[in-house]
């Protein structure tokens, strides 16, 4: 089968590999369309992936072979992958499998390779069925916007005004979620104007370009100086998060989706005590969060095909990741690579 490996001396390169032969508790997943995640791109760039990794998690397709071994999938049964589960572990048993100690995760970095790949296997138990109604494309987005779900109810915040730093696509799909859930009134704060547009019709009441624009003014203004109750951080971007603490309201809750990799300085860490802020980090989400997407996905609630900026071949992907992915230019690059549906 086709695949896209990483190569510690050339970055990502075609390849052609054996398709995964099914073990005794893993099923094969025809791909369909693999969506590029921002965390394949901080993994590439880590210099940490092993050699020959196939990533890729963002994945929809279709049920092969099952052999009997689950009750819960049907042969030809249309699914999304949840990355994480060992069924053992501390979390998985508390009902944490995104927090998985085990690490059998798609995305290559555990035991089991990735969806850049004409196919993948996976533990039945990380397979979500998908509603009738959601094509392919929609589904593979359905975990970025289950990245940000997970990351509202991290937060503890059901409603009142919020702020989000940072216009990809986590970003952008919290402002949708956000609006969905009856927050009011939605901030998104993003340099890029063409993600500025798709924040305002994804539901943003407000927008602001936080390079040429007083934010802090501005935030004071649409929050009738109290601040926002809810600030999630998406950008990755290490300033910003002395900035939430400014930005806060009293009791407020800031929740950090985006990971930051390098340290961060606080220059006045007291507010936290001031202003008794719940600060808080998402790390994925759950197999609910995933179903709870996919069900808004069908319902026509949320639609994260708008979010997709380069639709391409696996073939094309290391010349798009050197041209498009790595400079910043592309919001969701989606691979078609089997059969849509
Ligand atoms: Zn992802
Ligand atoms: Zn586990």
């Amino acid at each position: 089968m086709k695949a896209v490996c990483y190569r510690r001396s050339c970055g990502l390169a075609m390849e052609e590999i054996p398709v995964p032969e099914p073990g005794e508790r893993t099923v094969l997943i025809k791909v369909s369309d693999t969506g590029f995640c921002g965390s394949d791109h901080s993994l590439i760039e880590s210099g940490l992936l092993a050699d020959g990794t196939i990533l890729g998690h963002e994945v929809s397709g279709v049920v092969e072979n099952l052999d009997g071994k689950s009750e819960l999938l049907q042969e030809g049964e249309r699914v999304i992958v949840r990355p994480t589960f060992c069924g053992h572990c501390r979390e998985c048993l508390k009902g944490r499998p995104h927090l998985c100690g085990a690490y059998r995760r798609t995305i290559g970095i555990g035991d089991l390779p990735g969806a850049f790949a004409e196919y993948v296997r996976v533990f039945p138990q990380m397979a979500i069925p998908i509603p009738a109604g959601v094509d392919s494309r929609n589904a593979a987005l359905a975990e970025t916007f289950a990245s940000a779900l997970h990351g509202i109810r991290v937060s503890g915040s059901e409603g009142g005004s919020v702020l989000v730093t940072g216009g990809g696509a986590v970003g952008l799909a919290a402002v949708r979620l956000l609006k969905l859930l009856g927050f009011s009134p939605i901030v998104l704060s993003e340099p890029v104007i063409e993600k500025r547009a798709l924040g305002e019709s994804f539901g943003a009441d407000f927008m602001i370009d936080p390079l040429t624009e007083d934010i802090r003014r501005k935030g004071l203004e649409w929050t009738g100086g109290i601040g926002f109750d809810t600030i999630l951080e998406c950008s990755g971007v290490g300033e910003n998060v002395p900035l939430a603490l400014d930005m806060a309201a009293k009791g407020g809750a800031i929740c950090m989706i985006g990971i930051l990799f390098r340290g961060i300085t606080f220059p006045h860490p007291m507010i936290m005590n001031f202003k008794e802020i719940r600060f808080t980090g998402s790390y994925s989400n759950t197999h609910g969060e995933n179903i709870s997407c996919l069900k808004w996905m069908a319902e026509g609630k949320i639609d994260a095909r708008p979010l997709i900026s380069d639709l391409i071949s696996l073939e094309e992907l290391p010349e798009v990741y050197r041209a498009r992915i790595h400079p910043g230019k592309a919001l969701k690059v989606m691979l078609r690579i089997g059969e849509e549906f």
